[in-house]
């Protein structure tokens, strides 16, 4: 079983084998999580997601971190939160197992998420959190040994380690 870990930090300062961003579908940077990994990793980062032509949201696709600690970048666009009733829930649940598969193919050990969807994507942040735990929780590893759900802040530490309490 995954060992989970709950932390309030800046996930580009994280020295894991993957880090997760939360992209768009273009793959070519945006604001929030995404800015903050493409500014940390350096223009070789956008290099590498040219020529991955995009990603559908709930898929991902890897690329090395260049200048971050971590090895790898996982890229995954999450659903942008409408009302919960055109299948938000289980894209975003496809986002964490399809992350998840790409760290197992390149034997990490260590992965760290940032609240997918949570940002400008708009997703309710108590059910975003109940996805994420409970994804990862029932996700059945080979190689992953440790998930850290990297918050940005406090407020939402708390509602990860709340979660975390009941599963
Ligand atoms: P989305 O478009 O998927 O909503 P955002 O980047 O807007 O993506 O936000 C996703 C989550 O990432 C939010 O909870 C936001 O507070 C958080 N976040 C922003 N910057 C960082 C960072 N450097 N490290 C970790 N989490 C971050």
């Amino acid at each position: 079983m995954i060992n989970i870990e709950v932390i309030q930090g800046d996930i580009t300062k994280l020295k894991v084998d993957a880090i997760v961003n939360a992209a768009n579908c273009s793959l070519l940077g945006g604001g929030g999580v995404d800015g903050a990994i493409h500014r940390a990793a350096g223009p070789e980062l956008l290099q590498a997601c040219i020529p991955l032509k995009g990603c559908e949201t709930g898929h991902a696709k890897i690329t090395p971190g260049f200048k971050l600690p971590a090895k790898f970048v996982i890229h995954t666009p999450g659903p942008v939160y409408r009302d919960g009733q055109h299948g938000e829930p289980a894209l975003l649940e496809s986002c964490y197992k399809s992350c998840l598969a790409l760290a197992e193919e390149n034997n990490c050990e260590t992965v760290a998420f940032p609240a997918i969807s949570t940002g400008v994507y708009g997703y309710p942040w108590k059910e975003a959190t109940e996805i994420a735990v409970n994804t990862v929780h029932d996700y059945p590893a080979r190689n992953i040994k440790k998930v850290i759900f990297c918050c940005f802040s406090a407020q939402m530490k708390k509602i990860y380690q709340e979660v975390l309490q009941r599963v």
